[in-house]
């Protein structure tokens, strides 16, 4: 495998971890920022079938930080997920690439996500990460958030033995009563959305070769002040979701 031979050299990777990469099977909820970095991770180091998320179009404030869309396809008007996976078929045809044109919401989360192995989180939507985590609660899936706001970053890696995201934010909340800090308002840096997503596509890699050097921590940074934290994430034993499995979202 020729192909793979920069990475099967690293010694914590090696063939076995390019044979399992090779078989593994990845859900990108989202073609944003965070989407255009990690699937291209995903899809150039072998994961056998990534499928991408995403309802939107593409827009001309894309274009500074999502890296696989051009200004034909603003223009054209074109969905993100086609344009991606026609970008990362070419890259690499070793691996499936299934687009879907959708936004992830409770009534298609079984079709999307229960023929996969793990779940990047790669939106900018509370409602669908409480989403994608109830449903990897429910089908013991591991997941992996991915935050990009201004210059903070955050990123935690969710296994089935938990904490869950809702041990974390201590809360279930609609968008509706959230404080509104979008990257809309407040922006967001291209080089902290790829920063990002390599380490969500890092975990994801190590969980799916089997390594035990998993992040259990959530890590928080901002790239512009030059701060970088640890959180420790445990898990609440009064969690609704992963200890009660009351789902706020998830439709079973
Ligand atoms: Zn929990």
């Amino acid at each position: 495998m020729d192909r793979y031979a920069r990475q099967t050299n690293y010694r914590n990777l090696g063939e076995e971890g390019q044979k399992k990469l090779l078989s593994s099977r990845v859900a990108v909820v989202g073609a944003g920022a965070l989407g255009c970095v990690s699937s291209n991770e995903l899809v150039r180091a072998g994961v056998g079938f990534v499928r991408i998320i995403d309802g939107d179009t593409v827009d001309i404030t894309n274009l500074h930080r999502q890296i696989l869309y051009t200004e034909k396809d603003v223009a054209d008007g074109n969905p993100k997920v086609f344009v991606a996976a026609k970008f990362l078929r070419e890259a690499n045809s070793d691996v499936t690439v299934d687009a879907v044109a959708e936004k992830l919401v409770p009534e298609n989360a079984e079709d999307l996500l229960s023929d996969v192995d793990l779940v990047i989180d790669a939106t900018d939507s509370m409602d669908a990460r409480y989403l994608i985590n109830e449903y990897c609660i429910e089908h013991k899936k591991p997941w992996i958030y991915g935050g990009a706001i201004a210059a903070e970053g955050m990123t935690a890696v969710f296994l089935p033995d938990g904490p869950c995201f809702s041990c974390f934010t201590g809360a279930v909340q609609k968008e509706k009563d959230a404080p509104d800090r979008s990257c809309r308002s407040f922006g967001v840096l291209n080089t902290l959305t790829a920063i990002v997503s390599s380490l969500e596509v890092m975990e994801a890699i190590k969980i799916l070769t089997g390594a035990d050097t998993v992040r259990r921590d959530m890590l928080f940074f901002e790239i512009w002040d030059n701060e970088c934290e640890l959180l420790p994430m445990e898990k609440n034993p009064d969690c609704p979701i992963c200890g009660k499995h009351e789902y706020r979202y998830l439709k079973k």
